[in-house]
């Protein structure tokens, strides 16, 4: 058992709906108790489709445990093939009907439908919802795709976009433009918008671009084996990426790359003079595998920030994600529990942490600025207007995205010259984001500045909360408060280490310069 509050991901079977949900003329069937059907609502509200999943679920209640739940499974299969007629279909398993042990194969085959019908294998105890989205993209090429000819001119099929994919929608677009742009044209898009036909025909094309490996390698890696198709290893996220990408694909095409960059303006946006500020910005990033690697090369090699952390939250990215950290000389995180990753940040103190909607709350909470880079999303990641995160428009809307929740360099710098301001201080934030007015919390201590000697006398009160054995004299929390707030966190943390190391236990003004001069060296 494990206590949880908050999951990065679903069940599998969650996974297997959004393949299912990304496809048309195909249906999934789901042997499920009453209540399961709660999934819908993340397509038809977060991702806002306008149409029920195509999922039908057996709904056993307690009544029917007594009964005979596998007859219950398969009047399900029969009653949804008959009322949609789909091209084909898929069964599976929820976490509780795991436990029954019906055969969702067995019942399949006995009904002898005129369609095939895919059983899935999902092991809800020890997988989840990445895997689920894989293993059944992988379980319906498997039993479609064949061997084939390949069409007269140089195709590709563009692999793992799917229902609730961060920003997947706008990616394919994007993508099939840059493909497009060098000649290769798309065969099938899959599992996003294709039906079991089009999967019938992914076998003609002569590669395949593999955009997100947590939901479409299997696949790959089983096309790559019957069809002798390649492919691409490259996700184009970043401009870097987006090169290199295009220059795979001439690599597997004998094409030139061609690329189309007059309206790439993330470069210049980054080199101009006013993102100098942006230099050495301190990143934590966090996420599934594949956004968490391809958003620390933006950040370290395209914006010039530092990266002070990264993980994911899917062990099956885990090695890659491994190799990228060593890249960066950071310690590699790999966990599913919101609590550790809360942690890592608090102890790296960062200036900007790029990571899911979780994310977003452990920097609401630690008045860090955060932007989003990774499913699990809110609705909000859902947006009207074009927004991918790959190819050169994705890196458009990265930089813009990125830099929106920082304070902006003027006013950085005021904040650091005058931060006894009634309206410009710590507490009132980022003055583009809004927000109401915030009172200075605390007036200026004349008393404190007028006369330190008096203070000195004092008795010492802790006034910061100590940290373990270690305790923050009054006038060195008030030179602490000089620094300012967005790299305060990094201060405090490196001046405790430092006494710590040091064996001091209170921690007075000279010890805070004396760490800064430590840590300066
Ligand atoms: S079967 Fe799984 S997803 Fe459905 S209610 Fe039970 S635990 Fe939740």
């Amino acid at each position: 058992m494990k206590l949880t509050l908050w999951t990065y991901e679903g069940p599998p079977h969650v996974g297997a709906m959004r393949v299912a949900t990304s496809m048309k003329d195909m249906h999934l069937v789901l042997h499920g108790p009453q209540g399961d059907t709660y999934a819908d609502l993340l397509f038809t509200m977060i991702e806002r489709r306008n149409a029920r999943p195509p999922v039908a679920f057996s709904t056993f209640q307690a009544a029917d445990m007594g009964a005979d739940t596998g007859l219950l499974l398969k009047e399900t299969i029969k009653a949804t093939q008959e009322r949609y007629q789909p091209q084909a279909m898929a069964v599976a398993l929820t976490c509780t009907a795991e436990l029954l042990q019906d055969d969702p194969e067995g019942i399949s085959r006995a009904l002898a439908l005129p369609i095939p019908v895919v059983p899935l294998e999902l092991p809800s105890y020890s997988r989840k919802e990445n895997f689920g989205a894989d293993e059944t993209f992988r379980a319906l090429v498997r039993a479609l795709a064949k061997p084939m000819e390949r069409t007269p001119e140089v195709s590709c099929n563009i692999l793992g976009p799917n229902a609730l994919g961060f920003r997947h929608r706008d990616d394919v677009v994007e993508v099939t433009k840059l493909l497009e742009g060098m000649g290769v044209t798309v065969n099938v898009v899959a599992p996003m918008g294709a039906t079991p036909d089009d999967l019938r025909k992914l076998g003609q094309a002569h590669f395949n671009v593999l955009l997100y490996p947590e939901t479409g390698e299997s696949a790959a890696r089983h096309l790559e084996r019957t069809c002798k198709q390649p492919f691409t290893k490259t996700v184009p996220m970043g401009v870097g990426a987006t090169r290199d990408f295009l220059a795979e694909v001439s690599k597997l095409t004998g094409l030139p790359v061609k690329a189309d960059e007059r309206t790439l303006r993330q470069p210049w946006w980054s080199a101009s003079v006013d993102s100098t500020y942006l230099t050495g910005k301190r990143v934590f990033l966090f996420g599934d595998g594949t956004h968490v690697i391809a958003a620390a090369r933006i950040a370290a090699k395209e914006v010039g920030f530092e990266v002070v952390g990264m993980g994911c939250y899917n062990r099956e990215m885990a090695r890659a994600l491994r190799t990228a950290a060593a890249e960066y000389g950071v310690e590699p995180l790999i966990t599913d529990d919101y609590l550790e990753v809360e942690k890592a940040i608090e102890a790296a103190a960062p200036e900007l942490i790029l990571g899911t909607q979780m994310e977003r709350n452990i920097g609401k909470k630690l008045g860090i600025p955060c932007a989003v880079i990774s499913a699990p999303v809110h609705v909000q990641d859902f947006p009207a207007r074009y927004a991918p995160v790959m190819g050169f428009e994705g890196a458009n809307v990265l930089f813009d995205s990125w830099i929106h929740p920082l304070v902006m360099g003027l006013e950085e710098h005021l904040l650091t010259m005058f931060r006894e301001d009634f309206e410009f201080h710590d507490a009132a934030g980022a003055s583009h984001h809004g927000g109401k007015h915030v009172e200075r919390a605390e007036a200026p201590e004349p008393a404190a500045q007028a006369a330190p000697q008096t203070q000195v006398d004092t008795p010492a009160v802790p006034v910061v909360e100590p940290s373990g054995e270690i305790r923050w004299m009054p006038e060195a929390e008030r030179e602490l408060k000089k620094i300012p707030f967005f790299v305060r966190g990094k201060a405090k943390r490196n001046t405790e280490l430092f006494a710590a190391h040091k064996g001091v236990r209170d921690i007075t003004v000279e010890t805070l310069y004396e760490a800064k001069a430590h840590y300066a060296r």
